[in-house]
């Protein structure tokens, strides 16, 4: 169903036809935490100065989507319109934008980082703190949001995103053009789980022939995986409960699979690796996973935490084994430039050696977003995508 609006553009600084002024959107709501995630029309301002608005076009359901939908992120996070990585199309852009323009496809970046506060400034943009206080309230980035619903209670915008619906308003540091040769709906996996997934194996500086085990292999794990094989690590150990995603993790460049319901899975990678690995990514976000990442360590080696843990979650560790020299440390969507990472990781695409669609195992409507939300509770499958937009998704029927 099209968005309703009162008027249509045709000016300059939106796509032709497009619809300006406020619209109606339909967009999966956050209520509050418990209540099953539902599809109802909310009203979108449209972009003030810096920003844009995006046709949606498919967008990718996420694990911190759980989290955030089971309140374990904060509270005071709701009601929020959901939904953090995506792709589509620019179709109107507010005063002063001049990186994008109508028409651009673009996928989103939910740290719009502003380039001159510390973190920035120090080169980790991820980090940024200007971009944190937005996100964590809920609001782009003048501290206001552009939703509401149809009482005219104001909505917040889920990671600075909110792309579970047809339309979103977004700081223009928010989106990252695109190749056009990527089919949005693949394109949608590149705003989180891939720039998340290979980034924090750049983060480790791997060496060619490294071992590695990845503890997790849904969405971001499969991309770690990914990662690891592109840099050049020898063995690849991947770890998850469900036989389904270790076949896909092989398929993406492990070169052991091991499932933990069978036996005690650091065991097995002391095993595999003769001893320990030199590099363990935890992707799943909980204490025992985390544990096991560093147990699985070899001496010397470093655990990288990219799973995003519950609110109030602590990790026991055995203090004599820093005397090995084990380093724990965590990654945050990427730890880089994730501008210059998309750009990176799109051109591996457009050249055949990163596969995005092989890790896609549902594509799926809006209205059937919590029951992605309840594959991932129960870890089933490996990344959900909700086709929005499906002639611009372009997707497989
Ligand atoms: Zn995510
Ligand atoms: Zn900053």
């Amino acid at each position: 169903m099209p968005a309703r609006a009162t008027e249509f553009a045709s000016a300059s600084g939106s796509v032709a036809g497009a619809p300006i002024g406020e619209i109606e959107t339909r967009a999966a709501v956050l209520r509050e935490p418990g209540r099953p995630v539902a599809v109802e029309t909310v009203v979108l301002e449209p972009p003030r100065r810096g920003e844009v608005r995006v046709r949606v076009a498919a967008a990718g359901v996420c694990h911190s989507d759980v989290h955030l939908a089971d309140g374990l992120l904060g509270d005071g996070r709701w009601p929020m319109v959901l939904g953090h990585e995506g792709a589509g199309v620019v179709d109107v852009v507010g005063e002063g934008v001049t990186e994008v323009a109508p028409g651009d496809h673009v996928a989103f970046c939910f740290v719009p980082s502003c380039g001159s506060c510390g973190p920035c400034r120090s080169g980790r943009r991820t980090l940024c703190e200007v971009a944190r206080v937005s996100l964590l309230a809920g609001t782009l980035l003048d501290g206001t949001s552009r939703l509401r619903d149809l009482d005219g209670t104001a909505l917040q915008h889920g990671l600075m995103v909110a792309c579970f619906t047809e339309y979103a308003v977004v700081p223009v540091a928010g989106v990252v053009p695109l190749p056009r040769s990527i089919p949005l709906w693949q394109a949608a996996l590149l705003g989180c789980g891939v720039v998340t997934g290979i980034g924090a194996v750049n983060r480790t500086r791997l060496r060619v022939g490294s071992s590695v085990c990845v503890i997790g292999c849904g969405g971001v794990g499969l991309q770690v995986i990914a990662g690891a094989r592109l840099a050049g690590a020898g063995t690849i150990i991947a770890i998850d409960l469900e036989p389904e995603k270790l076949e896909l993790a092989l398929r993406r460049g492990a070169t052991h699979a091991v499932n933990a319901t069978a036996r005690d899975a650091v065991e097995q990678v002391h095993e595999i690796s003769g001893g320990g690995v030199e590099h363990a990514f935890e992707v799943v976000g909980s204490a025992r996973t985390i544990r096991q990442a560093w147990d699985a360590l070899a001496p010397g080696g470093t655990a990288t935490v990219v799973g995003v843990s519950p609110r109030g979650v602590e990790v026991p560790l055995p203090a004599i084994e820093f005397l090995s020299e084990k380093t724990i440390t965590g990654s945050y969507y990427g730890s880089g430039d994730v501008h210059a990472a998309i750009a990176e990781l799109s051109q591996l695409v457009v050249d055949g050696r990163l596969d995005l669609a092989e890790v896609v195992s549902d594509l799926i409507e809006l209205d059937d977003v919590e029951a992605a939300l309840e594959r991932l509770r129960r870890g089933q499958g490996a990344r959900s995508v909700i086709v929005i937009d499906e002639a611009l998704a372009g997707a497989p029927r």
